[in-house]
């Protein structure tokens, strides 16, 4: 469901690829990172990243490189219930940690290389926060038609369903 083009599109603002050398010179000093990325591959089958909006601090301590603070998404999607464009804001804290030999799912690598580009930390967490069944509003109803229009738009089947297993559809799509 995630598509990712090839790294020639991973462009951004080169703040967002920081200086290793120059972090581990300055132990224990915060550099603070605020900035804005138009992210153009970031989606999912049901959303997508517009836009988004970092203010972090990256700090060498030892041999790590912590990553702390915010990073604003706004994102768009298409309303499970009524179908329309819906946008929304989606704020995530940041509390990273690069380090060598990372461990799977914990922490991030930090690359041999000079070069610390935070975008790949970004992504996953875009990926992570990017709404799997937006809504325009908690209380849009769908369309005015008739209800079985908006189960059948749920879950992307156009026959008729038993509505006693429209719970379960929901619960497999929150599965994912
Ligand atoms: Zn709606």
């Amino acid at each position: 469901m995630t598509r990712m083009k090839s790294d020639r599109d991973l462009s951004g603002p080169s703040e967002l690829v920081a200086d290793i050398p120059s972090l581990f010179r300055n132990t224990g000093v915060p550099l603070n990172i605020s900035c804005e990325w138009e992210p153009e591959y970031i989606e999912t089958s049901y959303s997508k990243a517009n836009l988004l909006e970092l203010d972090i601090a990256l700090e060498a301590v030892s041999e790590r490189v912590t990553a702390i603070g915010t990073l604003i998404l706004q994102w768009s999607a298409q309303c499970r219930r009524c179908l329309d464009h819906t946008i929304g804001e989606t704020k995530i804290s940041i509390n990273e940690v690069f380090e060598k030999s990372a461990s799977e799912g914990e922490t991030f690598e930090l690359p041999n290389n000079e070069k610390l580009d935070l975008k790949p930390m970004l992504t996953e967490q875009v990926i992570l926060n990017l709404p799997l069944t937006a809504l325009c509003s908690e209380s849009c109803s769908g369309p005015s038609e008739t209800k079985f229009l908006v189960s059948a738009a749920d879950d992307n089947i156009g026959e008729k369903k038993d509505p006693r297993w429209a719970i379960l559809d929901e619960l497999q799509l929150s599965d994912e």
